[in-house]
């Protein structure tokens, strides 16, 4: 009986060595015939909307953003290496309202039918979005024709950043939807700490609420929107046209009639010292700031808030 047990037991134990070693061999070879073919590949068009799809797709996802840092979105020239993202890219997350025409090209060129319109692996961010500032009329270029259907930097609201979250997760969930509840709970986990977040800063921005807001350029229309901070006017005559003597004249004239203190916010990609020139002429501070993930510390979709407020209340 006792040897009969022994030889049971070593039967059983070699047995299970050869298929020990058998699962480990399917797992190498597995391993190196498909490298990382379970992840989803997103390719988002700033570190902005990377982090947001970061944050929806977990371990699910392989995210790549075209444009690194802080980029004046106006003027963005396509690499070959954009074309290579493209092209393996599963879901392709652009700013959409014709501002990055150049991602057309990009998916011209990269000839990868699962990112076109259309597809789910196609996602224009600003469709549901409450768009600013939208033309009454029609622009040609003396006008600035940048922003032509509206302000197109609504990723600066921290309540779009949740309508962004919600459109990832719906792509992602119709590329797998096996794993539908995983992205659920991530968009769940994502929004509400956002929401939470944007209290905070909106209760930090309190103690700025009766400054008057210049800008360079109108990039943060939907920040200033976001958390009711009010702004008079840009340098710029009209988005994308330098500013004039004859506009900067008039601005002051305007800041003149009112009460301040004023704050002269500029994004960090515009020329600091047409800012800070114009700052001191009013007497107002001077806050250059990067609207984008990816620049400095800002590794995350909330860092660039908790950065932006605190640049803002210096
Ligand atoms: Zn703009």
């Amino acid at each position: 009986m006792r040897n009969l047990f022994l030889e049971w037991v070593h039967t059983r134990m070699s047995f299970n060595k050869s298929r020990a070693f058998l699962v480990a061999m399917l797992l190498w070879v597995g391993a190196f015939s498909q490298p990382m073919a379970d992840q989803i590949q997103v390719v988002a068009i700033t570190q902005d909307f990377a982090s947001i799809a970061q944050e929806i797709g977990g371990d699910l996802v392989e995210v790549q953003p075209l444009i690194k840092g802080s980029r004046n979105l106006h003027h963005v020239t396509p690499r070959p290496s954009m074309v290579m993202k493209v092209k393996r890219a599963d879901l392709l997350i652009r700013l959409g309202m014709g501002q990055d025409s150049w991602i057309d090209g990009l998916i011209q060129v990269a000839r990868n039918a699962r990112v076109f319109p259309g597809e789910h692996g196609y996602l224009d961010a600003s469709v549901p979005i409450r768009k600013l500032e939208i033309p009454d009329h029609d622009l040609d270029g003396s006008m600035g024709d940048v922003h032509q259907h509206g302000n197109p930097h609504y990723w600066l609201d921290p309540y779009n950043g949740v309508l962004i979250a919600a459109q990832i997760r719906d792509h992602l969930s119709q590329l797998s939807p096996e794993n539908r509840s995983e992205f659920e709970a991530n968009y769940q986990r994502f929004s509400t700490e956002l929401e939470r977040k944007a209290k905070v800063w909106n209760d930090q921005l309190l103690a700025v609420k009766s400054q008057i807001f210049i800008t360079y350029h109108k990039v943060w229309s939907y920040f200033f929107e976001a958390f009711n901070l009010t702004s008079i006017g840009e340098l710029e005559p009209l988005p994308g046209i330098a500013p004039s003597i004859r506009h900067l004249s008039a601005l002051k004239e305007q800041v003149s009639e009112l009460q301040g203190p004023f704050v002269v916010l500029m994004a960090d990609y515009y020329p600091a010292p047409a800012g800070r020139g114009f700052a001191k002429q009013i007497d107002a501070r001077f806050v250059s700031a990067a609207p984008h993930v990816g620049e400095g510390d800002i590794d995350h979709y909330f860092d660039l808030f908790d950065t932006l407020v605190q640049a803002v209340l210096k």
